[in-house]
């Protein structure tokens, strides 16, 4: 495997807020979580790259919704989780599986995240981590299918990566979140730092990824469920809560989606 070729890692924005992520090594390339097929194509096309797999995450149309007219054109390998609902499949992964590729030279392992959905995956190595839904920059996905015991189970398997880790998640949520947190953690001055950049890259029409996990450690009130502002933040907002990570995060989520 040549190691030596650097990958780019571009985000192709699909609707409003998704990013599908292209990794390429200038001339092979695989896509994650293709949600329209039209961006995606056009840019294979403009950068002259050679479609060699397709990664999915989970089951949501604004990630698997370009797939089939995807497949029209480059037939090629589709990786994803074990679910019913994701008819393209040609290889089905869970946790403890590696997906390797010469070209690109990539090989990433994969890791159950239930939450969001039943069956989300990551995907991951030392350098980046493509996180679909399950943890945004800022911020996590909803519990559409899963409890907050289940996601915080999800997301300390993600807070354990190493801090040099590189966030690509697949939505553009990043400036909403930061008004969120500062909500939970006024007084975090990595967050206000955050919150600044972040509101400057948007003005700017940049995207905000991708971020390193040792930042999210800093400043994310999902992967911060331990610390004593953020407790006490859910403690005040719902009296009675328990401090375990599981009811904190609880709290927090419902916060966010009140
Ligand atoms: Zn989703
Ligand atoms: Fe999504």
């Amino acid at each position: 495997m040549n190691t030596n070729t650097p990958l780019t890692l571009h985000p192709i924005a699909t609707f409003e807020t998704n990013y599908a992520w292209a990794i390429h090594d200038g001339r092979h390339c695989v896509l994650v979580d293709p949600g329209s097929a039209a961006e995606p194509l056009a840019y294979l096309d403009r950068e002259s790259l050679t479609l060699k797999a397709i990664l999915l995450t989970h089951h949501h149309h604004d990630h698997i919704g370009g797939v089939d007219e995807i497949l029209a054109r480059h037939p090629v390998p589709v990786i994803g989780p074990a679910d019913p609902r994701i008819s393209q499949l040609t290889r089905r992964v869970s946790e403890g599986d590696t997906v390797r590729f010469d070209q690109p030279a990539l090989e990433l392992a994969v890791l159950e995240t239930p939450g969001h959905t039943s069956s989300h995956i990551v995907f991951h190595n030392d350098q980046m981590l493509l996180a679909g839904d399950t943890l945004f920059s800022v911020g996590c996905g909803r519990l559409f299918e899963g409890s907050p015991e289940q996601m915080q189970a999800s997301l300390d398997k993600l807070r354990a990566l190493p801090d040099s880790t590189r966030l690509y998640c697949a939505h553009e949520y990043t400036l909403d979140n930061c008004r969120f947190a500062l909500q939970v953690e006024p007084d975090n001055a990595a967050l206000q730092q955050r919150a600044e950049q972040v509101r400057q890259q948007r003005q700017a029409g940049q995207i905000t990824l991708p971020t390193r996990l040792g930042e999210e450690r800093a400043t994310n009130p999902f992967l911060r469920t331990r610390e004593p502002a953020v407790i006490a933040a859910a403690q005040q907002r719902e009296p009675g809560t328990d401090n375990n990570p599981a009811a904190v995060f609880g709290v927090i989520r419902r916060w966010k989606d009140g």
